[in-house]
């Protein structure tokens, strides 16, 4: 027997170290010397958190609110979340087919704990958020990764559905609008892939935290919403942090059936509890303003602009491409594959990631490497800066790429 003490077991060599993570280490580096760093790489809004949330958290402090709560979250909140998914997603959730997690994140984590057996698989489109293909794989299951042509925004379609199903597939993670695509599902869209996920009889989750950032004529339906058949078999996963620029407060949900509900309170309990009391009524007080979908409007208004800022200016840049136009979320997701087998000064741009750590070093713009998304060649760019710093990075980007040079004999 092996006296050698291992202290990290089989489940955590399963997730692999972030891909990015050197990157991301430089990124955050340079600008804490003081350097003029434009970070395109953002994951959340750059609004401040609604008024109305601070006002009730700081209410809930003064006023002793800082106990436990239920493992589901309040009461009044649950409450909260059911009327706004019912004004404006048209689906009906009980507080009781509610639970209240640390973000989405957990949610969804939860929900696949609480769905998969070992073995069963997921089918996960590609390029898909970095978390979901460890978070099946963590949950005992395994991810079949679907691919959509990049022209049509790399969308799943039924077709493609049926082709990767297998007798073990058991449920589709299907994230609307898509986190790193910007990719907005229409309702005809997805009414095809619901009667799809009938015939296959797939649970679908359903993240939908990019909801409320869907620019005209684009317009957002929440799966659950389809059908009574699509209502049963999802899980619909939402949260605080996008929609109200609270990503720090940790507050998202899932709404499901109920024996759903049950199974991922009951591993909530003995994982994590409720969330925090504080950011649950900050959370109620950002769903029950009055004035929250007046502000949401401005904001995606403002957002919208800054999106077609981006796209057009990426579209004329050496060697980019942008295969389609994103229509939500905050991210354009750029082919920069014609630069690759490049080189800028002495470094040859062999995939996405060197092209961002060399984007980074000469020109201090930060873009997300598209290979720990699914997506090799492409970069994913957040707008989520002001417009100038937009502006200014596109610029930079606009000079990167001009100085891409070929390799060979004769270079240039
Ligand atoms: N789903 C997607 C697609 C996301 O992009 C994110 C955040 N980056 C989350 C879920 C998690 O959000 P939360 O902050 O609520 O945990």
């Amino acid at each position: 027997m092996s006296t050698e003490l291992s202290v990290v077991g089989d489940r955590a060599r399963i997730v692999p170290a972030s891909a990015t993570a050197s990157l991301d280490a430089r990124l955050k580096d340079l600008t804490a010397s003081g350097q003029d760093v434009i970070n395109l790489t953002s994951g959340e809004v750059d609004f401040p958190t609604l008024p109305s949330a601070c006002a009730a958290a700081v209410e809930a402090i003064a006023s002793g609110l800082t106990r436990y709560t239920a493992v589901a979250g309040t009461a009044e909140l649950r409450r909260a979340i059911s009327e706004w998914l019912s004004a404006r997603h048209g689906t009906s959730y009980p507080p009781g087919q509610i639970v209240v997690a640390n973000g989405a994140k957990q949610a969804l984590f939860n929900a696949l704990m609480a769905m998969l057996n070992p073995g069963d698989e997921v089918l996960l489109p590609a390029p898909y958020w970095v978390s979901f293909p460890h978070m099946i794989t963590l949950a005992g299951g395994t991810a079949r990764v679907v691919t959509g042509s990049p022209g049509g925004g790399f969308k799943i379609t039924p077709e493609a559905i049926s082709a990767h199903a297998t007798a073990r597939t058991r449920a589709l993670v299907l994230n609307n609008p898509v986190n790193p695509t910007g990719a907005v599902y229409s309702r005809a869209e997805l009414e095809a892939i619901a009667e799809t996920a009938e015939r296959l009889d797939l649970t679908v989750v359903s993240d939908e935290i990019y909801a409320e950032l869907v620019y005209p004529p684009a317009t957002f339906t929440s799966f659950a919403s389809l059908s009574d058949d699509a209502m049963r078999r999802t899980v619909t996963v939402n949260g605080v942090s996008k929609t109200f620029a609270m990503t720090g407060w940790r507050i998202g949900y899932a709404a499901a059936a109920a024996p759903v509900i049950k199974a991922m309170t009951a591993i909530q309990s003995h994982s994590a509890s409720g969330p925090s009391s504080i950011s649950q009524r900050a959370a109620f007080g950002a769903l029950t303003s009055p004035d929250a979908v007046a502000e949401l409007a401005r904001r995606r208004a403002d957002l919208d602009r800054r999106r077609r800022i981006l796209i057009e200016a990426l579209a004329g840049l050496p060697a980019v491409r942008v295969p389609f136009e994103p229509a939500g979320a905050f991210f354009v997701l750029a082919d920069v594959s014609a630069c690759l087998g490049r080189r800028h000064g002495g470094t040859v741009i062999g995939d996405a990631a060197t092209f961002a750590q060399a984007l980074l070093d000469s020109e201090l713009v930060g873009v997300g490497p598209g290979d720990s998304f699914g997506a090799q060649g492409y970069v994913r760019v957040s707008y989520v800066v002001p417009e100038a710093r937009l502006r200014e990075g596109i610029d930079r980007l606009h000079r990167f790429t001009s100085a891409l040079r070929d390799q060979g004999p004769g270079l240039r």
